[in-house]
């Protein structure tokens, strides 16, 4: 399936390998993004409710920030594992950034943040966060 445009809507196909742009609402933080969504999670934690995340997660070195990094601003909370990283500018949580519980350097990219996606065409696994 190819990704294919619809009345002007974009059909996102989720198993498509390809490099992705993003960014907050003012656009100061841009970034860019490989990656499929074939695995992508709808958290009922405090941050991800609030925030209006849906999550795809990927290795730091899937992910490079092309502007924005003064603008970002940190916040942390709970077990303080995952960097909330959101722009001072328009408040916007565009991505944010953690070590996986085995180690690795991740970027949980906030979906809703990314250009031309149809986030109807994608299945969301449910992940019950508030419990953790
Ligand atoms: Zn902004």
């Amino acid at each position: 399936m190819k990704t294919e445009e619809i009345k002007g809507f974009v059909v996102t196909d989720p198993n498509e390998i390809k490099t992705r742009t993003g960014g907050c609402h003012c656009g100061a933080v841009r970034y860019e993004v490989t990656m499929s969504l074939q695995f992508t999670v709808s958290c009922n934690c405090s941050i991800c409710t609030k925030a209006g995340y849906l999550l795809a997660f990927v290795p730091a070195n899937q992910f490079k920030l092309l502007s924005g990094e003064e603008v970002l601003r940190d916040y942390q909370f709970h077990k303080k594992v995952a960097h909330h990283v959101f722009c001072s500018t328009c408040g916007i949580h565009s991505f944010s950034h953690g070590t996986s519980p085995d180690g690795k350097d991740m970027r949980a990219i906030n979906l809703r943040c990314l250009d031309d996606i149809d986030l109807e065409s994608l299945t969301f696994q449910k992940i019950d966060g508030r419990s953790w």
